[in-house]
C-alpha cells in the first residue's frame, strides 16, 4: 500500500473530499485507489501507482458490514471502466479492464415470481437510462400453472388459449428486454467477472441476479418449453386420459386432489384412486380437519383414497399396480403427482453449499444467496419453511426489488427482510366444488360454494393475467 488517502480529490469539484472507504484494486498488475462516500461511489480517481499482483481487497475506516464492503467493491469495478480512458492516457502500462454493464439486473425465469420482480423493478426503474432489466426464460409466454390442470384433461372452454399468456410488446421496451433461452450456469466472481451462460452459449452480465426458475413437474404438468409443443403435449394427454379405463394418482397433495376432481368432472364412472403416504391428504401445514374435511369431498365424488402407504413402481401391469402395502389398484394409466422439485441443477454452478440436500436454494432473510450478496432467490425455489405457491410470490418480490434497489444504490432505506407469509390454500374439486383453508384467526375454512367463485369455476386466468400485467 503505498498510495496516502490524503490524496483524494473529487475530480469535479476539485476538493478534498471525506472518504469512508479506500478500495485497493490489484488485477494483474493494475493497482487502483478509490474514495467512496457511503454506498454512493463516485467515479473519483485518485491516484494510480505501482503495480501489484495480488487480489483485490477492501480497506475501509469504518469497517462496514459484509454487504456494504461488496458493493463498495463491484461499483469500484465499474469505475474502473468509466476512468480507464483517462487511466491510459497517464499510464499505458495498464491492461484493458474487461467490459462489465454493472447495471444490468438479470432475473432467471418468466414464472409468477419473475414477473413479479420483473414488473416491481420496471416500475420503479422506468425512467431509468443506467439501469437494464432483463428476463431470461425459455418460453415466449406465461404459462398459468392453476389453469393447466383442467386444460390438460379436457379441450371444453380451450383453455390452451387462455393459460398460456404471451409477454406484451412491452416487456421489450424502454431498458427492458426479454431474452428466450434457459439459463446453464451462473458465474459471479470478483475476477472472472459476474454473468449467466446460456443455453445459446451467449452471455450475460449482471450486477444483480434474480434466480426465479420454479419447479419441475412430473407427468402431464411437465410441459415443454415451445407454445407448439406444449399444444401438443395437452393434446396428447386429453386423449391419455380419454382412453384410460382407470387412473392412480400417486400422491394426495393438492395436485392429485385436483386433477382427481377434473377426472371425475369428466367421467364420473372412471376408478381413479389416490394414493397418499401420510394418514391424511394434504400436509401437516394444514390442520386434521381441513384435510379431513377435504378427504370426505373428493371420496364423495367416487375417488377411492388409500392412505399411509406407497408406490414404488408406477407402471401397470395387466391393468393394475401394487402398493408398497400390496394392495392392487386398478389403474392402466398411472400420473405421480407427488408435489415438484426445485428446477435448480444449473445454480449448481455456484458451488454445492448453494443448495440443500433437496435442491433448494439456501437463502439470508434478505432473500440474498449466502456467500453471494448480489444474487437472490425468489419464487417455489426458495428454502423457506412456507408452502410452495404462487401467492407467495409477490411478497418475495417486494423484499427483491427493494433490497435490489438498495444494491446499485437506487433505495437508500437499505435491506429489509422476508418475514414468511400467511399461509391460505384454495383447491379445485372439479368446476363446481373445492375447499379452502385460510390461517387467519382462529383458521377459517371454506367449502364448495366460495372455493367454485375464487378459483374452480375461473382457475384466476384474468386474475393472474392482471395482476402480472400480460
Ligand atoms: C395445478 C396447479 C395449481 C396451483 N394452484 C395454486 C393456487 O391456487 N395458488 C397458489 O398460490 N399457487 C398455486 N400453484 C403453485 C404455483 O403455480 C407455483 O407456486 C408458482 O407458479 C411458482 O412460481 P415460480 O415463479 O417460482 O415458478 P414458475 O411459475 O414455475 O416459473 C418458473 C419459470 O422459470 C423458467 N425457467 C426454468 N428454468 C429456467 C432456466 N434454467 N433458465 C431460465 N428460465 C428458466 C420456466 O420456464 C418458468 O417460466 C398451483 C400449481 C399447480 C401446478
Amino acid at each position: 500500500m503505498v498510495c496516502s488517502p490524503t490524496l483524494a480529490r473529487d475530480t469535479d469539484r476539485r476538493t478534498p473530499i471525506p472518504y469512508h472507504a479506500i478500495l485497493f484494486q490489484k488485477t494483474k498488475g493494475l493497482c487502483g485507489f478509490f474514495v467512496t462516500s457511503r454506498n454512493v461511489i463516485s467515479p473519483n480517481i485518485l491516484a494510480f501507482t505501482s503495480l501489484a499482483t495480488t487480489e483485490a481487497v477492501v480497506l475501509s475506516r469504518m469497517t462496514p458490514p459484509d454487504d456494504y464492503a461488496y458493493e463498495v467493491v463491484a461499483c469500484a469495478y465499474h469505475n474502473l471502466l468509466k476512468v480507464q480512458h483517462v487511466c491510459k492516457t497517464f499510464f499505458t502500462f495498464l491492461p484493458s479492464i474487461p467490459t462489465m454493464s454493472s447495471k444490468n439486473i438479470v432475473i432467471v425465469g418468466g414464472g409468477t415470481a419473475g414477473l413479479n420482480v420483473f414488473n416491481g423493478l420496471t416500475a420503479k426503474l422506468a425512467t431509468s437510462t443506467t439501469t437494464s432489466i432483463i428476463l431470461v426464460t425459455p418460453r415466449p409466454h406465461y404459462t398459468s400453472l392453476p389453469a393447466t390442470i383442467r386444460m390438460v384433461v379436457t379441450a371444453e372452454g380451450e383453455l390452451e388459449k387462455h393459460a398460456l399468456m404471451s409477454f406484451p410488446e412491452s416487456f421489450n421496451e424502454g431498458n427492458k428486454k426479454v431474452v428466450l433461452a434457459k439459463v446453464v450456469s451462473i458465474e459471479d466472481d470478483e475476477t472472472k467477472g459476474r454473468f449467466v451462460t446460456l443455453d445459446n452459449g451467449e452471455k450475460i452480465e449482471f450486477s444483480v441476479l434474480v434466480l426465479a426458475p420454479g419447479s419441475k413437474w412430473e407427468g402431464p404438468l411437465d410441459f415443454p418449453e415451445s407454445v407448439d409443443g406444449q399444444l401438443q403435449w395437452t393434446k396428447d394427454w386429453r386423449e391419455k386420459f380419454a382412453k384410460a379405463k382407470s387412473v392412480a394418482l400417486v400422491g394426495g397433495g393438492a395436485i392429485g386432489i385436483e386433477l382427481s376432481g377434473e377426472l371425475k368432472d369428466q367421467w364420473p364412472n372412471k376408478p381413479v384412486t389416490i394414493v397418499q403416504g401420510d394418514a391424511l391428504l394434504l400436509n401437516k401445514t394444514y390442520p386434521d380437519r381441513f384435510r379431513k374435511d377435504i378427504e370426505r369431498r373428493v371420496v364423495k365424488r367416487g375417488v377411492k383414497v388409500i392412505k399411509d402407504d406407497f408406490v414404488d413402481d408406477v407402471e401397470p401391469k395387466e391393468g393394475k399396480i401394487t402398493t408398497r402395502k400390496g394392495v392392487a389398484v386398478e389403474a392402466d394409466l398411472v400420473i405421480p403427482t407427488r408435489g415438484p422439485r426445485p428446477n435448480t441443477k444449473f445454480i449448481e454452478s455456484l458451488g454445492s453449499d448453494t443448495l440443500t440436500d433437496s435442491g433448494f436454494v439456501k437463502v439470508k432473510p434478505t432473500l440474498q444467496l449466502a456467500n453471494h450478496p448480489r444474487i437472490f432467490a425468489a419464487g417455489d425455489v426458495i428454502d423457506y419453511a412456507e408452502q410452495k405457491q404462487a401467492a407467495k410470490a409477490p411478497n418475495h418480490a417486494a423484499i427483491i426489488v427493494n433490497n435490489a434497489l438498495s444494491l446499485i444504490g437506487e433505495n437508500p432505506k437499505g435491506l429489509i427482510n422476508y418475514k414468511g407469509s400467511t399461509e391460505l390454500i384454495v383447491i379445485t374439486n372439479g368446476k363446481n366444488g373445492g375447499a379452502g383453508y385460510f390461517d387467519i384467526l382462529w383458521g377459517i375454512s371454506i367449502g364448495d360454494w366460495l372455493s367454485s367463485l375464487l378459483k374452480s369455476k375461473t382457475l384466476m386466468i384474468e386474475m393472474s393475467k392482471n395482476s402480472l400485467k400480460l
